[in-house]
C-alpha cells in the first residue's frame, strides 16, 4: 500500500519546513519527504494543496476512561475531582462503560489530530477491564501507551492487592509486543507512586514494571512546591528515577526535584489547562523551570471532565504559562517562541511518550502518523506563518485528514468511525454511573 500526500506545507518538526512538499508512506512507514515526488505506480495520490502537513499530534497522559464525564468538574478543586470522579463515580464503572469512556475519548483525541494517547488508565481492577480498555483503543485505531493503573481508593483504604497480577497478565496476555515490534497499542505501567500511597509499594510496583520491560509514568509534586513535596526525593533516595519513568504534573517540584529528573533521564508530562484552572493543583505549570532544567516536557489533556478534549488548547495554555511565569517577572528570557509548543506537542511528546523512534516528526523510517489541516479555514487564511498559525488559532474543526500507521481515520473532515455509536455508549455510561435522572447529582453551581 503507497501512498503520496501531494503538494502540502509540510512542517516535519525535524529540521526542515516545505512550503510546497509531499510525503510517500509505503506500507505504513514515511518513506521520504521532498519536493516533486512521483507517485509509484498504484499509488494512492492525496491532494494536500492548501493544507499544512504535520506530524500526528502526542497526549502524553488522559484519563480516557473519563470521557463520559465531561465538563462536570468545571468549579471542582482537585480535592473534589479526588473524591468525587475517583472515589466515588469512579467505583460505578465497569468493564462496559470504561470500554465506552475509552472509545469516544480516543475518537475526540484523533478529531483533533492526536495520533498518539498515553491512556493513563486508573480505573482498573479486573482482567476485563484491561480488555475493554485495550479493545476500545485498538476499535478507535489510534496509536496508544496503555498505561494499567489500579483504582485509586480513599486514603486508608487497601489496594486491591491483584493490581501487580493484572499487570503481569496484560503484559504476557495481551500486550507482549514492544513499540519497535510495530505495535499499535503497547503496555506501561501507570504508578500511583509515593504520593498516592507510599515509598515501599511504590518500590514493589517499579519493580515489577522493570522486569516486564514496560515504561512507568506517576503523578508526582502535584500542587504547589513546599516542604511538604517529598515524592521526586523519595523515588531519587530509593534509586527508582530513571529514563524509562514519566513524571506527570511535578508543578510543584522544586529546583533541586528538577535536577534529579534531569539528571537520571526521567521525562515530565504537563497538562498546562487544568494546572492552569484547577484550585489546589498548583494555579502554576513547571514548564518554563523544566526547560530551564534541561527537561523538555509532553503535553497532556489530563481528564476532559475539566479539560477540552484537544491539543490546540494546551498549546496556547502553555505558552501562557510560559510567557506569565511570575519568575520571570522582570522579562529577563525571551518570549518562548510559539512553534515551541508544537515542539512540545509532537517530537517532545513522542519522546515523553518512549515513542521517539516512532512517531513525532515526519522523517524517513517513521510511521506514517500525520495530520492535515485546512490552511484555507475561513480562521485561518492567509497563512504566512505556518507553526504559528497551528499553535494560535488551529482547532478539531480545521483537521482535514489524520493517518495512523499510515492507515486514514479522518478524511475531509469527517472521522471514519461509527460516532453515533460511540456517542450513545458514552451517554449510557453517564446514565449508569451519574444517575439518568439528576444531572446535577455531581456538579455545584
Ligand atoms: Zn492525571
Amino acid at each position: 500500500m503507497i501512498t503520496l500526500i501531494r503538494g502540502g506545507w509540510v512542517l516535519t518538526m525535524s529540521e526542515r519546513e516545505l512550503p510546497a512538499g509531499d510525503v510517500l508512506v509505503t506500507d505504513g512507514t514515511i518513506e521520504a519527504v521532498g519536493v516533486g515526488l512521483t507517485a509509484p505506480p498504484g499509488a494512492e495520490v492525496i491532494d494536500a494543496t492548501g493544507m499544512l502537513v504535520l506530524p500526528g499530534l502526542v497526549d502524553t497522559h488522559r484519563h480516557t476512561w473519563q470521557t463520559p464525564l465531561r465538563h462536570l468538574g468545571a468549579q471542582w478543586s482537585l480535592t473534589d475531582y479526588l473524591r468525587r470522579l475517583l472515589h466515588d463515580i469512579g467505583a460505578r464503572f465497569r468493564p462496559e462503560d470504561v470500554y465506552a469512556g475509552t472509545l469516544l475519548g480516543a475518537l475526540a483525541a484523533l478529531d483533533g489530530g492526536v495520533t498518539t494517547l498515553v491512556d493513563w488508565s486508573h480505573i482498573q481492577d479486573s482482567p476485563r477491564t484491561a480488555d475493554a480498555s485495550v479493545a476500545a483503543l485498538r476499535d478507535a485505531g489510534i496509536r496508544a501507551v496503555f498505561a494499567h493503573c489500579d483504582r485509586l481508593r480513599p486514603h486508608g483504604q487497601p489496594r486491591s492487592g491483584t493490581h501487580l497480577a493484572e499487570l503481569r497478565r496484560a503484559r504476557e496476555e495481551l500486550l507482549p509486543e514492544d513499540p519497535k515490534d510495530g505495535a499499535l497499542v503497547t503496555l506501561a505501567m501507570g504508578a500511583h507512586g509515593p504520593d498516592f500511597t507510599d515509598i515501599e509499594s511504590t518500590v514493589t510496583d517499579f519493580a515489577l514494571a522493570r522486569e516486564l520491560g514496560i515504561p512507568i509514568t506517576t503523578h508526582v509534586a502535584v500542587g504547589r512546591p513546599g516542604p511538604h513535596q517529598r515524592g521526586i526525593a523519595a523515588m531519587d533516595g530509593a534509586g527508582l528515577l530513571g529514563p524509562d519513568l514519566t513524571v506527570v504534573h511535578a508543578n510543584g517540584a522544586s529546583a533541586d526535584d528538577l535536577r534529579r529528573l534531569a539528571d537520571h533521564g526521567v521525562s515530565a508530562s504537563i497538562s498546562p489547562q487544568i494546572e492552569l484552572t484547577m484550585p489546589e493543583l498548583g494555579a502554576s505549570v513547571a514548564l518554563r523551570r523544566m526547560l530551564a532544567a534541561g527537561i523538555r516536557p509532553g503535553l497532556s489533556v489530563d481528564s476532559e471532565s475539566v479539560a477540552s478534549a484537544d491539543l490546540f488548547t494546551q498549546m496556547r495554555f502553555a505558552l501562557a504559562a510560559h510567557r506569565t511565569d511570575t519568575d520571570n517577572e522582570q522579562e529577563k528570557e525571551p518570549p518562548l517562541p510559539a512553534i515551541e509548543a508544537l515542539r512540545l506537542a509532537t517530537v517532545d511528546g513522542a519522546r515523553t511518550a518512549g515513542l521517539a523512534d516512532q512517531v513525532g516528526t515526519l522523517e524517513p523510517g517513521k510511521a506514517a502518523d500525520l495530520i492535515m489541516l485546512r490552511a484555507d479555514a475561513v480562521g485561518l487564511a492567509p497563512v504566512r506563518a505556518a507553526a504559528d498559525a497551528v499553535v494560535l488559532a488551529a482547532h478539531p474543526g480545521m483537521v482535514d485528514t489524520v493517518l495512523v500507521a499510515g492507515r486514514t481515520v479522518k478524511r475531509d473532515g469527517r472521522l471514519l468511525a461509527d460516532l453515533d455509536r460511540a456517542r450513545e455508549l458514552a451517554a449510557a455510561t453517564a446514565d449508569h454511573v451519574l444517575g439518568a435522572g439528576d444531572p446535577t447529582l455531581v456538579t455545584d453551581r
